[in-house]
């Protein structure tokens, strides 16, 4: 197989894969970096000829996955993009959002070529969507020979699958983002355990040891024990998530507690893409017995739309638990304006249950210590960090040690380390050479042949 990781930055980000088998071109997801705008957050799509790719595999729907999937599918417009049922829903809505953004960000960052791509594009991207099932191979031919895709649950988030590839009696495994680990809204990942030639492995969490004894209920637990803190002293909780999956599990997770009474009632507010995508995952689930979500969960909890009088850096208005987007503070997203109401009061609590770049505003504030001061550069307001400040371990990702186990059952040939900050690869090369596995961890823009 011929394999050229697309993301220029390395790392986690524009993620993006192209690949050779046979006389098979394909390209598995097109993301944007998070931490990029306009033409610096996409792939390097010109590597891949015009009209060269045979056809695409989504694995979900992040954006770091799915944000410039319209503009390569634009570039290959034979190629078929075959992707799971739940992710032909969410796909639509999470690109809608993109391009809203991309269209307001025209202006505030002076970009020019925003939007990336059009309402047409997204049209012709959704003709060419192919929904395939799950472990059931799918054959595709090309010149007298075929390939053959199965796609597995790789739990994450609802619809992502890892995909197999079989041609001529060797196989390619991508894992794609990867959770094998239930929660309350979605099943872990059920993954083949036959051998396979390639293993191409996600690595987010190589660079984070999971303390034995910690898990993942106990973390709950942790964090409903300070939110009941937090209002039993008068303050405010903000929750900041992605709008995608964690938004509706911590839905879930908040309503339990609620009717357990292990949290008083308390007003809870979303963002409005988490509120929206709420529909969409109670559709998924009446279709996809792997999601377990049902949108009457914001009936029960009284969960409201953010009240209209938020004034950055001003008191909030009305009390409750703000449960947001962005899940790492990104400038100027809903999180990003109520911290900078809520961090300079000692009642309130702030709690991330994700993962924060630390690059992002999200992680430079867990960097800070109590009672210094934190600068909102974008909207120039300084506070005092008087709020708790907690992260939980809720990780969307595998253990480290997991996927170690997982690639030594699998005992491929070979593995490339993808999807990872380079002390998260640099553990797993470590500890592949001490397990005589061969492990590759592929420069971005070389091609490898292996
Ligand atoms: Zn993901
Ligand atoms: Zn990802």
């Amino acid at each position: 197989m011929k394999f050229t990781d697309l993301n220029p930055h390395g790392g986690i980000g524009a993620n993006c894969t192209y690949c050779q088998i046979g006389p098979f071109r394909f390209a598995l997801d097109s993301g944007l970096h998070p931490k990029h705008a306009g033409n610096d957050s996409v792939p390097r799509h010109d590597q891949i000829d015009p009209d060269g790719l045979d056809f695409i595999l989504l694995t979900h729907c992040h954006l770091d996955h799915l944000g410039s999937l319209p503009l390569l599918s634009r570039k290959n417009p034979r190629a078929p993009v075959f992707l799971s049922y739940p992710s032909s829903i969410l796909a639509r809505r999470m690109l809608s959002n993109s391009l809203a953004v991309m269209k307001r960000q025209r202006s505030e960052l002076n970009l020019p070529e925003l939007p990336l791509y059009g309402r047409a594009d997204l049209l012709a991207l959704y003709d060419r969507m192919e929904i395939i099932p799950i472990e059931e191979p799918v054959v595709f031919e090309k010149n007298g020979q075929a390939i053959e895709i199965t796609a597995y649950h790789a739990g994450h988030v609802a619809g992502a699958v890892s995909f197999e590839l079989t041609h001529q009696g060797k196989s390619v495994f991508f894992t794609g983002d990867l959770l094998f680990n239930d929660l309350r809204t979605l099943d872990g990942a059920q993954l083949p355990r036959h051998p396979v030639d390639l293993l191409v492995m996600e690595t987010t969490r190589g660079g984070a040891e999971r303390p034995p004894g910690q898990q993942r209920e106990g973390e709950i637990t942790r964090l409903l024990e300070d939110i009941r803190k937090a209002l039993s002293r008068g303050g405010s909780v903000l929750i900041p998530v992605f709008a995608l999956g964690r938004m509706q599990e911590m839905l879930v997770v908040l309503d339990e507690a609620r009717k357990n009474k292990v949290l008083p009632p308390t007003p809870v507010f979303c963002s409005g893409l988490g509120m929206d995508l709420v529909n969409h995952i109670h559709q998924i689930s009446q279709n996809f017995n792997r999601v377990h979500f049902k949108r009457k969960v914001l009936r029960s909890l009284g969960a409201q739309p953010l009240p209209r009088r938020l004034q950055p850096g001003e008191p909030l208005p009305m009390r409750g638990i703000y449960l947001v987007s962005s899940g790492m503070l990104v400038e100027n997203t809903p999180s990003y304006m109520l911290a900078s109401s809520m961090l300079g009061d000692d009642r309130n609590g702030l709690f991330f249950v994700g993962y924060c770049d630390p690059s992002t505003p999200g992680g430079q504030l867990l960097e800070t210590e109590h009672g210094e001061d934190f600068l909102f550069d974008a909207i120039d307001i300084r506070q005092k960090v008087r709020a708790s400040l907690h992260r939980y371990d809720l990780s969307g990702h595998a253990d480290r040690d997991e996927l170690l186990a997982y690639a030594e059952a699998v005992s491929p040939r070979k593995i490339i380390l993808h999807h990872g900050d380079p002390d998260a690869r640099a553990w797993f090369l470590q500890k592949f050479k001490e397990r005589n596995l061969p492990a590759l961890d592929p420069e971005p823009l070389i091609e490898y042949d292996v």
